[in-house]
């Protein structure tokens, strides 16, 4: 793999750091208290082409390779966590699984609205009842003419009040675990379906999060995604490459946590001297710093390898694991860097740790990767 940026990567990745620096960062704070980010930034990431990234042009997406998806995502994560989740799940989860398994009609339907930013996707995998174990999930999708009656609930479903389509996990037939498992695209205002907000959430406190109730909501047989059977196969894709995106996410928060813990420690004095000066903050921040470079590395190989045509689930989930729980770590140990100031909301260590904490627990806990790569490894499943 090569390391140097192409031109294009390099004017997408300063074009993206010009927006968030302008547009994002200096409301992130504000977003968070407010418990909601400022709706007019979808059309901005629209209108610049983040929303459309790897997905063809001629359904409205604005093309790219991965690389570049990954350094937006990068920039975004650095600048509001709750601004990238918006676009890892509209774009990552949703367009761009509609681009890899839609028929043209589904295509055609959603993405020149996904990649502008008129319309916003989200994800409908969890239930309250099934999480890890996503392959025993229960809302039913029963068969009625050239027509499904979807009926069950999905929790913790990010852009869930915001979203005009779900793409929607059900069971189509009695087959155990996940072979009965089917996808759809369905409107998010299909009458029948109800969306209530989560609050209280520790971090991501400017995203919507959704609890979303389908009572007998009709969808049409031509709104399923894939073949009939094979929703957990699309869902699985769609988290491999999801997985990634979280990682560059995470390589955003451990960036951001390095600059803030980098300035205070220049300019905070104790003992006479900057902090920067004694030994142990200088040991906090490197330890923040090799948390980047290597979390980074691992998430650029895995761009490069989907970039080459290559099998990256793997790699995804490690680069999943190691970004998640390094930014935890740097922005836990930027939050020591600043002492007691670190716990106010007034510096952005506290966001960026709250934020960050999630990132190990969603699209597969830490656990879960550990599984997945322990099973590639061994050839043995423990599930
Ligand atoms: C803010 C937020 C946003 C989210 N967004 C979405 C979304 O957009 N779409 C969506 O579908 N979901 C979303 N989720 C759900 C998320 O993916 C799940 O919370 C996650 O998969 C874990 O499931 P769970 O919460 O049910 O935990 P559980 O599965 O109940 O796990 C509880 C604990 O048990 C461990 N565990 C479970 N099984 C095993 C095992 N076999 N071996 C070892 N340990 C195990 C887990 O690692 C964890 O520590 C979101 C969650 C949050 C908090």
């Amino acid at each position: 793999m090569n390391l140097e940026l192409s031109e294009e990567q390099s004017a997408v990745r300063r074009l993206a750091r010009e927006f968030t620096d302008r547009e994002v960062a200096p409301y992130a704070a504000e977003w968070d208290r407010a418990e909601s980010v400022d709706r007019a930034i979808v059309k901005k990431l629209g209108a610049l082409g983040f929303l459309g990234l790897t997905v063809p042009e001629e359904y409205g997406g604005s093309g790219g390779d991965h690389l570049a998806y990954v350094l937006v995502t990068e920039e975004l994560g650095r600048a509001d966590s709750a601004v990238r989740g918006i676009v890892s799940v509209s774009l990552g989860l949703v367009a761009k699984t509609i681009a890899a398994w839609g028929t043209e009609e589904q295509k055609r339907s959603w993405l020149p609205r996904l990649c502008s930013g008129d319309a916003l996707g989200c994800f409908g995998l969890t239930e309250p009842g099934t999480g890890s174990d996503a392959g025993n999930l229960t809302t039913r999708a029963v068969r009625e003419g050239d027509s499904y009656l979807v009926s069950g609930s999905k929790m913790f479903i990010t852009n869930g009040t915001w979203a005009d389509v779900v793409l929607l996990f059900a069971r189509t037939n009695d087959e155990p675990g996940h072979r009965g498992v089917s996808a759809f695209l369905v409107p998010a205002d299909s009458p029948g379906l109800t969306r209530r907000e989560v609050h209280g959430k520790l971090g991501l406190r400017g995203q919507a999060t959704a609890e979303l109730a389908f009572d007998s909501v009709r969808v049409p047989a031509s709104a399923m995604l894939g073949p009939e059977g094979k929703g957990f196969s699309v869902a699985m894709s769609a988290l491999a490459k999801g997985r990634m995106s979280v990682a560059a996410g995470c390589v955003g928060i451990a960036q951001a946590a390095l600059d803030a813990a980098v300035s205070y420690a220049a300019q905070r004095e104790q003992f006479g001297k900057p902090i920067a000066h004694h030994q142990l903050v200088q040991e906090l921040i490197a330890d923040i710093s090799v948390d980047v470079d290597a979390a980074r590395l691992l998430t650029w190989r895995v761009a490069d390898l989907i970039d080459r045509g290559q099998p990256f689930a793997t790699e995804s989930s490690t680069a999943k694991l190691f970004a998640s729980e390094a930014a935890v770590r740097a922005a836990g140990n930027a939050l020591q860097v600043h002492g007691g100031y670190g716990y106010i909301d007034e510096y952005p260590a506290g966001k960026l740790l709250r934020d960050a904490r999630v990132m190990t627990l969603y699209e597969g806990t830490s656990q879960i990767q550990k599984l997945l790569i322990g099973r590639a490894r061994t050839g043995v499943s423990a599930f």
